[in-house]
């Protein structure tokens, strides 16, 4: 910074003192703190003055009360809204990892805000009046809702795969098709927690086909497991084969190893009675003959982000016992969400209603569609001339990894820029930035050269297009304090 002392600019510029003087940030003082308003009218005089020094005219005016109060209104404004807001996702990805995955129903935030706020048994037993374990809050649900005898829960479901990895095969091998060594968004892949679980890959078969045989030759006095990973985000088609779970299991069981299944999404109701493509559910898994089965609570069971982790009491036991669970364990806000989102499977009627996540994904393209043409001309209006606006069919997806080729059919608006002068992109990125720069952020997808809203996860259509007069195309931004 130049620091040079320039009489003339410390002339020109008002002290601090007389600026807190001034009525109207005499208020600003009142809501935000004398030392918040302090900070900000330094932080302010200094850009001036930096601006100055390398040249900028400051006109008469900027150093005067509303000029002033303005841009200190703005930073403090800046300065407390929070960091991590809400946003409308207007994405067309349902369980969209960057924007929060699922939503938690009512009776989840609850349940939070209970134990948030008061004193509760986290590791309490209320009985006996003994020390407890946090798990007991979910795991006889986990246990009758996925027939499992056992359950525990982590961090989130990669804490979930690395935890039984680094228990039960420890400086072993874990034999795993070459067509499941995957890698889920956000830098989770099976070769590398592998190799932080402290344990050996064994790859075998091919990427398009593994028989069992490739499983059985593999096998050696090494082996602490066989392990099958569930194919979330991508699909592997035509000449394939792949050894099917129950004859994994059996040869597991045959050689006395456990048959552990990590299925990623793994939905906790067959999702094909609300006509939604099926993914595999716990519950089959362990029918199967998995010993462990591993799955996320954020994704298709629509919970809070946590790792679960069901099967055999002995294996779930050992697991527990594990001073890594310590450092992996969840939070009393997770459990009573959790607690609260699993005894919403108890009433499945009830379900796609009260489980946003279903409720999003089942919802009939007919309203999706109906939604479209009811908001498009408020939108069509706030864009004006920058852009058309259209209603046009276009897909969903589940999103977080799950089915990664069923696409749900939908309804979006696509904004189609008018003005090509600075060239296309450059129109869409800044219509876009646009909608990003609303109270409450509107994010969507960018394709075939239109701004695309898919409206299956609006459900707050009267916010939506009451904060659209709030929408500012012109590039400025906002003026700048000389
Ligand atoms: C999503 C996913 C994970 C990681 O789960 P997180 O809950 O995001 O940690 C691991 N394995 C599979 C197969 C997945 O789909």
């Amino acid at each position: 910074m130049v620091q040079a002392r320039n009489p003339h600019i410390a002339a020109v510029l008002p002290a601090v003192d007389r600026v807190l003087q001034m009525p109207a940030v005499q208020a600003l003082a009142v809501q935000y703190s004398h030392t918040a308003v302090v900070h900000a009218i330094r932080s302010l005089l200094s850009e001036m003055r930096q601006a100055m020094l390398e040249g900028a005219a400051l006109p008469a005016e900027a150093r005067q009360a509303p000029s002033l109060t303005r841009h200190l209104q703005a930073r403090l404004e800046a300065a407390f809204q929070p960091s991590l807001r809400r946003v409308f996702n207007l994405t067309g990805t349902v369980l969209h990892t960057s924007l929060g995955r699922a939503l938690l129903p009512a009776e989840a935030v609850e349940a939070v805000q209970a134990v948030m706020t008061q004193p509760c048994n986290l590791e309490y037993d209320l009985a006996p009046g003994a020390r407890g374990d946090r798990d007991t809050h979910v795991e006889a649900l986990l246990a009758e809702l996925t027939g499992a005898d056992a359950a525990t829960v982590v961090n989130n479901n990669a804490a979930a795969v690395l935890l039984v990895l680094a228990t039960l095969a420890a400086r072993k091998e874990v034999i795993v098709s070459r067509g499941e060594l995957i890698e889920i968004g956000g830098s989770f892949r099976i070769p590398a927690i592998m190799a932080r679980a402290g344990c050996r890959l064994r790859e075998v078969g091919t990427t398009n086909r593994t028989h069992l045989a490739d499983f059985e030759q593999a096998i050696g006095a090494r082996t602490a497991l066989l392990m099958k990973v569930h194919a979330s985000n991508y699909a592997i088609r035509g000449f394939t084969a792949m050894a099917p779970e129950k004859e994994l299991a059996a040869l597991a069981h045959a050689r006395g190893l456990p048959f552990v299944v990590d299925l990623g999404s793994g939905a906790l109701v067959d999702l094909s009675q609300y006509g939604l493509p099926k993914e595999p559910t716990p519950q089959e898994t362990l029918a199967h003959g998995a010993d462990l089965v591993t799955f996320s609570g954020d994704k298709l069971l629509g919970g809070p982000q946590a790792g679960i982790i069901v099967g055999r009491a002995e294996l779930v036991n050992t697991i527990k016992r594990n001073h890594l669970k310590r450092a992996l364990r969840v939070d009393k806000m997770t459990l009573a969400a959790l607690e609260a989102v699993l005894k919403l499977y108890r009433q499945p009627e009830k379900l796609a209603q009260h489980l946003p996540t279903l409720r999003l994904l089942t919802r009939p393209a007919a309203d999706i569609e109906a939604l479209c043409r009811r908001v498009e001309p408020a939108v069509a209006q706030a864009v004006g001339k920058a852009a058309h606006v259209s209603v046009v069919p276009c897909h969903s997806q589940i999103g977080s990894g799950a089915l990664p080729v069923e696409l749900l059919p939908s309804t979006a608006l696509a904004l189609a820029p008018l003005k090509r002068r600075r060239g296309e992109g450059t129109a869409l990125r800044q219509l876009a930035a646009a909608f990003r720069a609303l109270p409450i952020p509107v994010i969507g997808t960018i394709s075939e050269g239109a701004l695309t809203f898919d409206l299956r996860c609006l459900e707050n259509e009267r916010e939506f297009v009451d904060q659209l007069a709030q929408l500012r195309l012109d590039s400025q931004k906002g003026e700048a304090p000389c």
